[in-house]
């Protein structure tokens, strides 16, 4: 987990992201600029003395030559471990060595707790969990199509909405293996889309079975909001707080919305409780977020947790789908008003 809002924003489909964003908003505003560990000049003195011993002239190409091969895998899709990353993640341990042998506090640099690499994986719990939910999120999308028919009002939605989701774990995966000035991006833009497209979803679900017209106004109008989200950070600022306000104000929209949805159909549709359950369960996970500490065994710290946490609800959330989708269509194949 990254401090100040330098975190990975993912973890949402119905509303992952809501009222533990409140929270952690209020609590994280601050934008990185520095972590007691990296400022620390014993740190900084290890990095520029490794830098200059072991990065340029002839010991960079024995770097390099001595370098495994896996540490070069990521540089298929992102930058490789630079001689420069191995210097910061030397001294970096040397350091927590240090305030450990001294009883002090572990510190945190650049923003992070201290992770232990696992080859090429920087935070190896939090990948496999973002693995594991684009998994889940696969598997039960093929659950999905293979039980409900096309000519479902939902189908479509729904099948783009698990796109869209695998599409934000996948960067979810990919920033938690490398962490980059890219990686970092297309894993907070990927996350906002899904938070977007989950409230679509749920206007759609809502609003747009009798009123077309007026959820393709909503989608336009998100789409609108997206391009100038993702403007705004790429362009003008970076804001942390920002980001995080805004998917935070998107996500309690849509989490309010799907409760007073499922509030409405309480007594019409017995499966209600699955898409409440599921909203309620995502914010009472995502608390977690909340739980701040250094990783246990160095690996497992708590947005791996919760990442690990909601791997089971998406089971319970295409449950949901899947009988909500089959009630539509039969509904519409009795020629009664959809509702
Ligand atoms: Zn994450």
């Amino acid at each position: 987990m990254r401090l100040a809002g330098a975190r990975c924003w993912v973890n949402a489909f119905p509303a992952a992201c809501l009222l533990p964003g409140v929270l952690a908003c209020c609590l994280l505003l601050a934008p990185v600029s520095g972590s007691q560990g990296d400022k620390e000049p014993f740190y900084r003195d290890c990095v520029k003395e490794c830098v200059r011993a072991n990065c340029t002239g002839p010991p960079l190409g024995g770097f390099l030559s001595a370098q495994p091969r896996y540490m070069t895998l990521t540089a298929a899709c992102v930058p490789g471990w630079t001689c420069q990353d191995d210097c910061r993640y030397l001294c970096m341990w040397i350091t927590v060595g240090l305030y450990l042998a001294e009883g002090y506090r572990v510190p945190q640099f650049h923003g992070k707790w201290p992770f232990t690499r696992f080859l090429c994986f920087e935070e190896p719990v939090s990948a496999l969990a973002s693995l594991l939910n684009g998994l889940a999120c696969l598997v039960m999308l093929i659950r999905y199509r293979s039980a409900v028919p096309r000519q479902s009002p939902m189908y479509y939605t729904c099948c783009a909405f698990s796109m869209v989701s695998l599409n934000a774990w996948f960067w979810s995966m990919v920033f938690h293996t490398r962490d980059t000035y890219l990686t970092e991006k297309m894993d907070y833009f990927c996350a906002s889309a899904v938070i977007l497209y989950s409230v679509y979803l749920c206007c759609v679900r809502t609003l747009g079975l009798q009123r077309p017209d007026l959820s393709s106004c909503f989608g336009v109008l998100l789409i609108l909001m997206f391009a100038s989200h993702v403007s705004y950070l790429t362009f003008v600022n970076f804001d942390y707080g920002y980001n995080m306000a805004a998917n935070t104000a998107i996500g309690i929209i849509n989490l309010l919305w799907w409760l007073a949805w499922c509030y409405g159909n309480r007594r019409t549709l017995p499966y209600w409780w699955k898409c409440a359950a599921v909203v309620l369960l995502l914010h009472g996970l995502a608390l977690l977020e909340l739980l701040d500490f250094p990783p246990l065994l160095w690996v497992l710290d708590a947005h791996a947790i919760w990442h690990l946490s909601t791997v089971p609800v998406h089971f319970l959330f295409y449950s949901f789908l899947i009988d909500d989708s089959l009630h539509l269509l039969n509904t519409q194949k009795r020629g009664l008003k959809l509702d």
